[in-house]
């Protein structure tokens, strides 16, 4: 156990070490994402080449540290996110493993020593209890600690003094349309939009969130529009003909919160018009922006945050799970939540114990696997693409 405490600080010790480095190099903080980068709007660029090296703002500044954007941004994956799936279950069972669908945990099974000792599932009516060494959630935080641990030790102080730590981030909206027409005759590209409402963005941001719901459509201070079908090398080849787009938006859970309890498509049709309006607004800047696609769309669909907690788990509509604020990224917090919890055997992974985003989660899984099998994963990645480098670098001779 010894062993464990020490080998996550070591990896975490690195990537401090190198992020101290360059923030004294900057001659700024050593801690890039630890200060409120707010500074007054720049004039409008619009030559092309300085544009390209213009790092956008997504999150507001005085919530979300500027750096944090580039872990976010042209992320996109290639291909949909099914690939992961599809390219990690055959690692996971050639290692001896097994992936259970429609197999929601409904709680962590505890032993009469504390440690934790496998999960509850659900399958169909029954429930079914599955017993493992280790249990490492990828829940996130709140769904981990609020609902998934047993009730006595949801009280315990350590998990008490994480949560004060944490807030829930801002719910998502997004916007999925169908294309007739193939990325060329449509003009899509494999590129990532992100559209803003007013220079002042932290402004803007705040009064969208304090406009009231019927309101707030108008008021979307920030839209992400890429298409999906465009980024993907074996679309064509898949649906000829056809294309994609999507775009997203935040949105407030409260807005929506009063049909969380309803069935999915069941909601009825105040919650359709509230939610039809947002895809209104969010349509007319997609069409101002491609004029061209008016009249290929064969299809939209919309997903509120009711719909992240229905089908991803977010617990309150969230698109990147806790929120990854200057607060959340402050050295004492970041040292204080990582992937061992105050229940032995029991481990967090995923974006909630690093930072939002695909490349934080995949982060978040490196930093909790280093954590559980006490050696430090990130050696052997360098030592990985160095061997890949080199036979690149071999067969290119
Ligand atoms: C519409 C949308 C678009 C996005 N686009 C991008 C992008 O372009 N780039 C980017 O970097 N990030 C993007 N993100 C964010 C990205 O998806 C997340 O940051 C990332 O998936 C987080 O990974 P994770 O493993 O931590 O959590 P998740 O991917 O959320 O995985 C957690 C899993 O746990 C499951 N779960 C929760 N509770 C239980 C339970 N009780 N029992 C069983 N399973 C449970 C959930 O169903 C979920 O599948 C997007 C998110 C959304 C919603």
């Amino acid at each position: 156990m010894e062993l464990s405490v020490l080998m996550v600080p070591a990896g975490a010790a690195v990537l401090l070490l190198l992020l101290a480095v360059l923030g004294k190099a900057r001659g700024g903080s050593p801690n890039p994402f630890g200060q409120d980068a707010r500074r007054p709007p720049a004039p409008l660029v619009t030559e092309k080449e300085a544009r390209r090296k213009v790092l956008k703002q997504v999150f507001s500044q005085d919530k979300v540290p500027s750096g944090l954007d580039a872990v976010v941004i042209g992320s996109g994956y290639g291909g949909g996110a099914s690939e992961i799936a599809f390219h990690s279950i055959p690692i996971i069972e050639r290692a001896g493993g097994a992936v259970l669908t429609k197999a929601p945990v409904r709680s962590i099974l505890v032993n009469s020593q504390g440690r934790a000792c496998g999960v509850r599932v659900q399958k169909g009516h029954e429930l079914v209890n599955i017993y493992a060494p280790v249990v490492i959630s990828d829940a996130g935080i709140f769904n981990t600690y609020e609902q998934l641990l047993p009730e006595e030790l949801r009280t315990l102080p350590e998990v008490r003094k994480q949560l004060s730590m944490v807030q829930h981030g801002v719910g998502g909206f997004s916007v999925f349309i169908g294309l007739r027409g193939s990325k060329a005759e449509l003009g899509l590209e494999a590129k990532n939009f992100y559209i803003y409402r007013d220079n002042n963005f932290s402004e803007a941001f705040l009064s969208f969130l304090n406009s009231s719901r019927e309101s707030a459509p108008q008021k979307i201070p920030l839209l992400y529009i890429a298409s999906p079908s465009a980024k993907d090398p074996l679309w064509e080849q898949r649906y000829p003909g056809k294309s994609t787009l999507i775009c997203l938006a935040v949105a407030k859970y409260e807005w929506f919160e009063e049909w969380k309890d309803e069935r999915t498509r069941k909601r009825g049709a105040e919650y359709e018009d509230l939610k039809q309006s947002f895809v209104d607004s969010m349509m007319e800047a997609i069409l101002k922006f491609y004029p061209q696609i008016k009249d290929k769309i064969e299809y939209v669909s919309a997903g509120t945050p009711l719909t992240n907690q229905h089908y991803i788990a977010a617990p309150r509509g969230e698109t990147y799970g806790a929120q990854h604020s200057i607060s959340r990224l402050q050295a004492e917090v970041t040292a204080t939540i990582r992937p061992q919890t105050p229940v032995p055997n029991l481990y967090l992974t995923g974006q909630d114990v690093f930072l939002g985003g695909f490349p934080g989660a995949l982060h978040g899984a490196l930093v909790c696997a280093s954590a559980v099998l006490q050696r430090n994963l990130y050696v052997d990645l360098v030592c990985l693409s160095r061997k890949i480098r080199a036979k690149g670098a071999k067969m290119k001779n």
